[in-house]
């Protein structure tokens, strides 16, 4: 099979299936002698994917040149609930990448028990190359493109990389002009607060994979015993990290991070750790797409983030952080994966730490804020070194929790405020988290992500069992 991402999902979700197949104890009530075709029909229908549409975008420039480029809406299953997934604009789009994403969408809704499917969209653009203009009629005849498989109880998009609210309330402006006699807000998420966006809407990914860290640490492994740990060598050296940490900072030790990645997700967690007042972090570095940045005391990270808001960037040179006010070594934006730290956070682009690479990585915790930051080969070789993967279906989801609420919120005109969106999205989570992070640790399975796609996908295939999907038609 090729080694695309999507044939790695597909392959993932066939071992899951394999594997509950194999368990004498999940779903009894199937009788013997349909297990195999059955579990082999939910396979069938869990590595497909319901529906691709392709198509092309007109796209008239400002000079009045005309051009089409590619687009996609790819909904990948919907047993759980309508389609959701975000609107990526990016040159780097293509089909397998995009059907991917939408199969991890399903994976995640699954396993954090949100009432919805998967799905994912693109178009092949590199946003800044484009004007407002032009950007804001690509958005419009995305929607017009798309607009028979969209909507509030059909497929309802995001924002994802190269979108943003913008581009989500030109959205579901056009989406209310072809759909005058529908629940246009609950068409697409992520929108600004004026036009019924969810409050904190914007920090809730970040937040959440500091939690999914600081959870484990702090309010999972502090209380677990020792003694429940499956008896794994790799495991018991993972919780013995989990009780290490908890151990420095009753002590008053400082708990070292860095975090790839300066942006939404990696900016909002580098602030988390800083912050929180259950562990003392001293996040001693951070990176973007040009530099990483190092003080081993800890560096300033509200003068970071008020640089790097106003020149969309950190600083990365000498007068550049005189002018931010920050002390910090210098080095190339590489260089942090390998730093000598506690926990490394990855919220930059997926495949950073690569079978290149991995031998260099000394964290003891990864936390996968990007979406498939580390491949399969540098993932199994870290777990058998005894590094703790926190992946990123289980640590990104703030996200699309957020977007759950925001879409509840808009069939009822009844808007929460900031902190009841974070108590609901930090309820969810912790739910999942509980459930994995026990799973996981007593259970002895191979990783934290396997456990997550177990979990997801037994969730799925019952559904498809209760629903009499698995009969032939
Ligand atoms: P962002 O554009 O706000 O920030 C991305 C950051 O990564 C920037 O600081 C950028 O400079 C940096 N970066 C880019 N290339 C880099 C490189 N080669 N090395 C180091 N840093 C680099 O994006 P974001 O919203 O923070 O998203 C980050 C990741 O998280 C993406 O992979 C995205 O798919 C994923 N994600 C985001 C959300 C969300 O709600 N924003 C939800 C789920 C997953």
């Amino acid at each position: 099979m090729a080694s695309t991402q999507s044939a790695q999902t597909k392959l993932t979700i066939k071992q899951a299936i394999d594997s509950m197949l194999a368990d004498p104890e999940y779903l009894t009530d199937i009788p013997e002698d349909q297990r195999e075709q059955l579990f082999r029909a939910g396979e069938e229908i869990l590595t497909t994917t319901d529906k691709v549409i392709k198509g092309y975008i007109r796209l008239t420039r400002d000079d009045g040149s005309m051009s089409r480029v590619p687009a996609y809406r790819i909904q990948h299953n919907n047993i759980a609930g309508f389609y959701k997934g975000g609107i990526r604009f990016s040159e780097a789009v293509n089909e397998d990448e995009v059907e991917n994403l939408a199969m991890l969408m399903t994976l995640k809704s699954a396993l954090h028990k949100l009432p919805y499917g998967g799905a994912k969209g693109g178009v092949q653009i590199n946003p800044r190359n484009y004007s407002d203009r032009e950007l804001y009629r690509i958005s419009r005849n995305y929607v017009k493109l798309f607009n028979n498989d969209i909507g509030p109880t059909q497929d309802i998009p995001a924002p994802d990389i190269g979108t943003n609210e913008k581009v989500m309330d030109w959205m579901v402006g056009e989406y209310k002009v072809l759909n005058p006699d529908e629940n246009y807000l609950g068409s697409f998420t992520g929108k600004s607060v004026e036009n019924g966006g969810a409050r904190g809407r914007r920090e809730a990914t970040g937040r959440g994979t500091y939690h999914s860290y600081a959870w484990l640490v702090y309010d999972w492994a502090k209380h677990f015993d020792m003694d429940k740990v499956a008896d794994h060598h790799i495991h018991r050296q993972q919780f013995q990290v989990l009780k290490d940490l908890n151990l420095r900072n009753e002590q008053g030790g400082a708990i070292r991070v860095a975090v790839q990645g300066f942006g939404n997700v990696g900016g909002t967690a580098a602030l988390e750790a800083a912050h929180c007042k259950k562990l003392k972090h001293h996040v001693v570095s951070v990176s973007d797409h040009n530099v990483t940045l190092f003080n081993n005391q800890g560096l300033d990270l509200e003068k970071l983030q008020a640089f790097s808001r106003k020149h969309g960037q950190l600083p990365s040179s000498a007068e550049e952080l005189k002018t931010a006010g920050v002390v910090a070594d210098i080095m190339e934006r590489g260089a942090i994966l390998s730093l000598d730290v506690d926990v490394l956070f990855l919220a930059a682009l997926e495949n950073q730490i690569t079978a290149n690479n991995m031998n260099d990585v000394h964290a003891k915790i990864i936390v996968e804020g990007a979406n498939a930051p580390v491949t399969q080969e540098a993932d199994e070789y870290l777990q058998e070194q005894g590094v703790l993967i926190i992946p990123d279906i289980l640590a990104n989801a703030g996200g699309v929790i957020v977007s759950y609420l925001e879409w509840r919120q808009d069939r009822v005109t009844r808007f929460y405020t900031e902190e009841q969106v974070y108590a609901e999205m930090q309820a969810h989570m912790v739910d999942t988290f509980a459930e994995v992070y026990e799973t996981y640790f007593t259970r002895g399975i191979a990783s934290i992500r396997t456990t997550c796609f177990g979990n997801a996908i037994r969730r799925l295939f019952s559904l498809l069992y209760r629903h009499g999907r698995l009969y032939s038609a």
